[in-house]
């Protein structure tokens, strides 16, 4: 059986029945087969493999960047299998603004919008103009536009259920020449007139201070999203716990940081079978030496429960988490 253990960041041993890459739309409808379970994978950086996938693993390696400079911006086609930072990087050296905060994010083109991949005041659908979609069950290709992708936080039409057989091609991207540098985030704030260079070096210098990079220590990066909550449940909770923070969403939203939370109700720091909760970001969940997925599973489980206990809040994981037959829920 091939083996999955070094194509998922999170780093656990595993393996699945079948493994094929595609480098073009052809020859993935050659290779899709409706008698077993399907997983699209790229770089492997928002899943997590918990057991054997007992089904085809299908390895997006669409390459190519098609740029065209256009009278009110830069236009970029861009294969689902290229490289994500790749990209960043290399719109960054043309001097060209638009990516640059979301710098060092790993994984490929084509999950970038599946989960409207965001960091340091910025996320990918605001710079996508549409993206090409194959459908594995009807073979159908077509395109579809910024809106019609739906994109929200950590969200998008993409991962709805009904849409898993739905494979990201190429992704349209339009950097317009009016485009300022995104600043709002508070390490970006203290730069002054910065470059789209100056903002890539900074994001880059920040995330290797408070990540675990995945190459030395198993990780997918942020295990849960910060949970929306309405305003009136995060002004009940802020009497009892004054240090609480938020972001509003909206009039009647807050965004709480789940690291908090996990912080808050004891877990940072802590580990169970081998899974831990990342010291200097406790949102983070590190393999330090998982036996099992099991051990994640639990460990995640555990979390989930205590911050619904303690703040009357459910936490819901951000990354895929892969078992026997496909998607697992918490
Ligand atoms: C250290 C670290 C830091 C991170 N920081 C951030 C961050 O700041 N912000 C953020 O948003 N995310 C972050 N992530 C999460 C992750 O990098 C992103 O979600 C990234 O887009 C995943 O890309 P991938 O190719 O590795 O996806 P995979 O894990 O391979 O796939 C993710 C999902 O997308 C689907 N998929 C993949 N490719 C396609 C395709 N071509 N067509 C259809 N479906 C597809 C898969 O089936 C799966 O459901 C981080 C992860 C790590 C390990």
């Amino acid at each position: 059986m091939p083996e999955l253990t070094h194509r998922h960041t999170f780093a656990l041993p595993s393996h699945c029945q079948q493994l094929q890459s595609f480098s073009s739309v052809e020859s993935l409808l050659s290779q899709y087969r409706t008698d077993m379970p399907v997983y699209i994978l790229g770089g492997g950086s928002n899943s997590i493999f918990i057991e054997d996938f007992d089904g085809l693993v299908l390895v997006n390696e669409i390459k190519g960047i098609d740029v065209t400079l256009c009278e009110d911006g830069i236009r970029l086609v861009v294969g689902g299998g290229e490289n994500w930072h790749e990209l960043v990087a290399y719109t960054v050296k043309q001097g060209w603004h638009g990516l640059e905060n979301l710098a060092l994010i790993p994984g490929s083109v084509g999950a970038a919008p599946i989960q409207n991949i965001g960091a340091y005041g910025l996320e990918v659908g605001e710079r996508i103009e549409k993206v090409d979609v194959t459908s594995l069950e009807t073979g159908e290709r077509f395109s579809l536009s910024q809106q019609a992708c739906a994109f929200g936080y950590r969200d998008s039409i993409f991962k709805r259920p009904e849409n898993s057989k739905w494979i990201v091609t190429h992704v349209h991207f339009f950097l317009p020449n009016d485009l300022g540098p995104v600043t709002s985030y508070a390490e970006l704030d203290a730069l002054t007139n910065p470059t789209a260079e100056d903002i890539f070096n900074t994001v880059i210098a920040v995330r290797r201070r408070k990540l675990p990079d995945p190459a030395t220590l198993g990780n997918a990066g942020s295990f849960f999203k910060n949970p929306v909550i309405p305003a009136q449940h995060y002004e009940q909770l802020k009497q009892q716990y004054p240090s609480m923070p938020a972001f509003e969403v909206n009039d009647g939203q807050r965004k709480v940081p789940a690291a908090w939370l996990i912080d808050t109700a004891g877990f940072k720091g802590q580990c169970h079978d081998g899974v831990c909760s990342y010291q200097h970001q406790p949102l983070v969940l590190v393999n330090q030496a998982a036996t099992s997925g099991q051990a994640v599973i639990d460990f995640a489980s555990a979390i989930i429960k205590k911050v619904e206990e303690v703040f009357g809040i459910r936490l819901e994981p951000e990354v895929r988490l892969v078992g026997k037959a496909g998607l697992v829920t918490l």
